[in-house]
């Protein structure tokens, strides 16, 4: 059952971020994710902050340096198609694309989307675990086909949004305003991961909110793109994914970053893999080792082994769709 809550909506920023101040408060964007974790008392709830009638975080502007400033509060239907994102940051276009279902994209937001919270059913259920504040994870020992592979310990959640993967690969970062103003974090940087905190999913402290998200220039020939595998065709979170972003000269890869989605309790950077194919010629040979350099730190628990060689055929194909 939801809880009983204040309800307080703002078109300001320093009134919400004074508002959110409050113990128990929380950020209303499109809500398709909040509602559904106060229902299952995810966490407490005392206050809930709507900002949707703030405007200045709407909307998706070229930057004066031929960037692109994208407000928080930008449906993720927007940013899908959005002509602009298609042309210049397509892995973002795609990512969009992929997210939940059409109606969760029109009504949620990118902000929610880099906010929202892990999809652990032993989180969203009605387990005391380690991260809603209890003394265990019974993810090691349950029920762990879509836990992570990379980067867990204590809590072995996967990172779940989409677009967040595509953001890092691209070089975007978030603002940030909280009463003490305001500032800039690569989104690369944005998460937490749970050998540093495993109470938090990200950087934002109390009364924090993220108003817009900045793409920089794109590199000339950079290509980007995402792929997502997942479980059913209809909608789904990640199983595996990667957003990439490289420019060649030629065939030989000049610039490149890989992210995977779906495999670790943030968006997972691949830089061994990055480091096998950088300055070196894309063929199948090369993707072949990225891949295999990718998951060398791979840590699969009792029932997901099976992501390892699904992260493996992600990673060459992608590479190779390069070469078209
Ligand atoms: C059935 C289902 C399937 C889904 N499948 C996918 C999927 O495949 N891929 C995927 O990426 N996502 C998926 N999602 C998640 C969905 O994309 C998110 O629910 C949505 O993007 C959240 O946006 P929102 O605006 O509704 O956020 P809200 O529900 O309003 O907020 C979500 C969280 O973020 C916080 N928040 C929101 N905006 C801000 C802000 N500007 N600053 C600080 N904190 C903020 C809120 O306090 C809350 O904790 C799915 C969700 C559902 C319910
Ligand atoms: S993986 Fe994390 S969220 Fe899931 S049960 Fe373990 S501590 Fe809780």
């Amino acid at each position: 059952m939801v809880p009983r809550f204040s309800y307080f909506r703002t078109n300001s920023i320093p009134d919400a971020v004074r508002c959110l101040s409050q113990v128990g408060a929380r950020v209303h964007a499109g809500g398709t994710d909040l509602l559904g974790c106060a229902r299952d008392s995810v966490f407490g709830l005392s206050t809930v902050v709507s900002i949707s009638g703030i405007a200045a975080l709407k909307g998706i502007h070229e930057t004066p340096e031929g960037g692109l400033r994208i407000g928080a509060l930008t449906t993720i239907s927007e940013i899908a198609g959005n002509p602009l994102v298609a042309a210049k940051y397509r892995a973002l276009s795609m990512a969009a694309a992929e997210v939940a279902s059409p109606q969760l994209r029109n009504q949620g937001t990118i902000g929610g989307n880099l906010c929202q919270k892990p999809r652990c059913w032993y989180y969203r259920g009605e387990f005391n675990c380690l991260r809603k504040g209890g003394d265990r994870c019974y993810a090691p020992e349950g029920e762990n086909r879509y836990h992570c592979i990379f980067g867990g310990e204590n809590c072995y959640i996967v990172h779940p949004s989409d677009t967040a993967p595509a953001l890092v690969a691209l070089g975007a970062s978030v603002t940030i305003e909280g009463l003490k103003g305001r500032r800039s974090v690569p989104v690369e940087k944005f998460h937490v991961p749970p050998a540093v905190d495993f109470t938090v999913e990200t950087v934002l402290k109390s009364g924090e909110i993220v108003t817009e998200i900045i793409l920089p220039p794109p590199a000339a020939g950079l290509r980007s793109a995402y792929r997502k595998v997942r479980a059913r065709q209809s909608w789904d979170f990640a199983l595996a994914g990667m957003a990439s972003a490289i420019s060649l000269n030629k065939d030989q890869v000049i610039h490149c970053r890989m992210v995977l989605s779906g495999a670790a309790p943030v968006p997972w950077r691949i830089p061994e893999a990055e480091a096998a194919i950088k300055g070196r010629r894309l063929d199948v040979d090369t993707a072949a080792k990225a891949a295999d350099a990718a998951l060398k730190k791979a840590e699969p628990m009792s029932q997901n082994a099976y992501k390892v060689p699904l992260f493996s055929a992600v990673i060459k194909q992608e590479l190779l769709n390069y070469l078209e």
